[in-house]
Order: structure tokens, then sequence, then C-alpha cells
């Protein structure tokens, strides 16, 4: 077994922290996640760099698809908060990796070569007021006349919706009690009529406000469905399917990012801040708790970069990535509180990162499937009988 990383992943890395510092300084990260959004002209800038290709293969303009060197590019943005990691996953994933996986091959044509450039952002519309892990029970509806397909109903939690130029919408294409066998996705345009956008106040993941989609009568030409009309009525293999496996990467990324910035952040604070007529990193206490937290660490880093490396080579990842997904959510937390006691009274205060990645890193074993939902999926997949 081999554990180095690529050579070209090391570059890219080099390449971001670099970009990172001269276009993101910490102040800057620290006023955007004040004002709940993220800035259009650092985010075309990173774009320069190519890598919302990655996901996109050389044939539909991206790079070829590289999930591992996706899932550090992440890692490496998540470093200085959600504000470029946020927009970057959005475009990447949401569109570049759902669209490669689930698109028509005109949808291909016409949004991968947009996506590989990050000219286009996608926003998420799967959660609802009263739907959270039990995605087939969704309400919004759509129904089909003619050549259009028209949408109703509310859609929460969906981030980035002001920005985003396409609402990834989940619909309940038919009658609501055959749950898994009447849903679709639907390509929602933000600027059609009948959709209101209504912000959500929340505290951590502030790249952009997160919000309340209301779809009344909204009407988009039947090319909106994902997969095209052959996959009406199929949108759950699309949902629970492979897309979903790297999803779980993508967001485990973020929290892996920032853990180590929190790490990074109380390693250095500790050998600065004097108490008791020594650093504090002296006293034997604070040395074990960095060293449980760098531990850790490299056990999530290693659980990651495992499924990453197995969703790369196409081989079945499920299991993994959702233990990846569990293991590093809970332990980022762990991770982050710890270091926030590191630094005593400044990991509360705005003026340090700390307290943001305490903000962030709390969302972690919530979204993108919680921590209960990722163990319900590795008993089901390993055949843990129910009864
Ligand atoms: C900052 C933020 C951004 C978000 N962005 C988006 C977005 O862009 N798009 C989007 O669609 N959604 C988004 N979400 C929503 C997120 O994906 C949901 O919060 C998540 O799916 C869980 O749903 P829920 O919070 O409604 O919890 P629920 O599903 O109501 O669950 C509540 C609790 O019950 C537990 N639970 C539920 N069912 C079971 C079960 N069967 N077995 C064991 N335990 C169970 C859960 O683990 C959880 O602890 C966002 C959320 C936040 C906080």
């Amino acid at each position: 077994m081999n554990f180095d990383e690529a050579e070209h992943i090391t570059m890219l890395r080099e390449t971001l922290r670099r970009f990172i510092e001269k276009e993101l300084p910490r102040a800057e990260a620290q006023r955007l996640d004040r004002e709940c959004d993220f800035s259009d002209e650092t985010f075309a800038k990173l774009c320069e760099l190519g890598v919302t290709g990655l996901t996109i293969p050389e044939e539909y303009g991206g790079l070829g698809i590289d999930v591992v060197a996706a899932v550090a590019t992440i890692e490496e943005l998540a470093k200085r908060g959600s504000s470029l990691c946020g927009p970057f996953i959005h475009c990447a994933f949401y569109g570049g990796l759902n669209m490669v996986e689930n698109g028509s091959e005109a949808q291909k044509r016409e949004l991968l070569p947009q996506l590989a450039e990050g000219k286009l952002l996608f926003a998420y519309g799967l959660s609802e007021p009263n739907v959270g892990g039990d995605l087939a029970s969704v309400g919004v509806t759509a129904r089909i006349e003619g050549d259009e397909v028209i949408v109703n109903g509310t859609k929460r939690w969906c981030t980035g919706a002001h920005k985003a130029d396409y609402i990834y919408t989940l619909v309940r294409s038919g009658e609501a009690d055959a749950r898994y066998k009447n849903l679709s996705f639907v390509l929602v345009p933000t600027d059609v009529p009948g959709i209101t956008i209504v912000n959500i106040n929340h505290s951590g993941l502030r790249y952009s406000a997160t919000t309340d989609v209301i779809f009344e009568d909204v009407r988009v030409p039947v090319e909106n469905i994902v997969g095209g009309m052959e996959r009406w009525n199929k949108g759950w293999p699309m949902l629970a399917g492979r897309a979903l496996d790297v999803e779980k990467l993508e967001i485990t990324a973020v929290a892996l990012g920032i853990a180590t910035a929190a790490v990074e952040d109380a390693w250095q604070y500790a050998q600065e801040r004097r108490q008791f007529g020594r650093p504090i990193c002296a006293h034997q206490a604070v040395r074990h708790d960095l060293v449980d937290a760098r531990t850790k660490l490299e056990a999530c880093r290693h659980m990651l970069y495992h499924a990453a490396w197995k969703a790369n080579e196409g081989l079945d990842c499920s299991v993994e990535s959702s233990m990846a997904k569990l293991f590093i959510a809970d332990t980022g937390v762990e991770i982050v509180l710890k270091c926030q006691q590191v630094m005593g009274a400044y990991g509360c205060a705005e003026e340090y990162d700390m307290e943001r990645y305490v903000r962030d890193i709390t969302c972690m074993p919530i979204v993108g499937g919680s921590s209960k939902m990722q163990k319900n999926n590795i008993a089901n997949r390993l055949g843990l009988p129910t009864r």
C-alpha cells in the first residue's frame, strides 16, 4: 500500500494555500461570515485556477474527474471557513457531479462546460419544512402539462438560493403513497415567475443565506427534468446512488478542513500564550489535549482519503463514505471543542477564527445526512437484521 499523496495534489494544495493567503485574509473571511455572504469576485478568481473542472470529464470541458483532488480542494478551502468551499461545492458537486451522473446528454452538453468554468451555481432543494432525513416523503409536487412541468410547494434550508442559477429540486411527481417510485429531479431556474425566496437566520456555514424557497405554479420546460423524460419518476436512484456517496465525501472534507484549521490555530496559540511562567503548551494537560486532537485528526484524514480513493477508482464506497461522514463529523466536533478550550476565553472571541470553527463544525453531524442516519445506512448496507 502506498499512502503518499500524488504529486499533482500536493502541488494543488500549495497553489490553493498561496491563493487563500493572498485573496482571502482572515479578516476578510470573518467579515464575509458576519455578512453571511461570499465574494463573487474572489470565487471567480478561484475558478480561473480550473478547480471547478475537477468533477467534469474532459469531453465536456473539465479537467477529467479526480475525486481525490476535488476533496483536497474542499479541505484546503474550508480551512479558511466556508466562504470559498461553499460556492465551490455548489458548482463542482451540486452542479458538476450531479449533471455528470444524472444529466441527459443535452443537459451535459449545455451545462457542464459552464460548470467547468465556474459560471453556474446550483442550490440543493431537498429538505422541506416537514421533511429532513426522510427525503422519500417530500411534498413539493410537479406535474406535466403539455411541454411544461409545473412545480408547487416549499423547500427549506435551500442554501445559496439567492445566488444560484438553478435549484436542483427533488419533487413528488406522482401519488404520495408511492414514496420511492414517484420522485423526480427538476432544474428550476431561480429567475422564473412564481418563486419567492425567504432568508432563515442561522449560526453556522454562513457562506450564504440558507432559505425557504416557495414555488407557486412555477413553470419550466420538460427539458429541465434531470436526465430527461425517461428519468421522470426515477429520482430515488439518482438521490441514493453514486452521486450521494461522493456528496458525503464533499461535506466530510469541509469537516476535516475546519478541524485541521482549529488544531493548527490551537497548536500555535498554545506556544504563544503564557500562564504560570511558561507557555501553556508546557503544561502537560494542554500538551495532551493538543496531541489527542492531532491524533484524531490523522485518523479522520486516513478515513476520508481512503473513501475518496475508492470513489475515484469507481469502487463501491457506500459504507466507507458513510463511515467517514459519521466519524469525521462527530470526531471533528470533539476536536474543535477541545481546541477551543485550549484557547480559553479567546476561543470564544469574534476576532479569532476559533469561534467560527465551533459554529461551523457543530453543523456537521446534522447536514448532509445526520450521524444517526449514517449509522442506519451502514447497518443496512452491512446487512444487520432489524428483527
Ligand atoms: C446550515 C444548514 C444548511 C443546509 N443546507 C441545505 C441545503 O442546501 N439543501 C437542503 O436540502 N437541505 C439543507 N440543510 C438541511 C439538512 O440537510 C437537514 O438538516 C438534514 O437533512 C437533517 O434534517 P432535519 O434537520 O430536518 O432533521 P430530522 O430529519 O427532522 O431529524 C431530527 C433528529 O432525529 C434523528 N432522526 C430522524 N430520523 C431518524 C431515524 N430514522 N433513525 C435515527 N434517528 C433519526 C436525526 O438524526 C436528528 O438527530 C441545511 C441545514 C443546515 C443547518
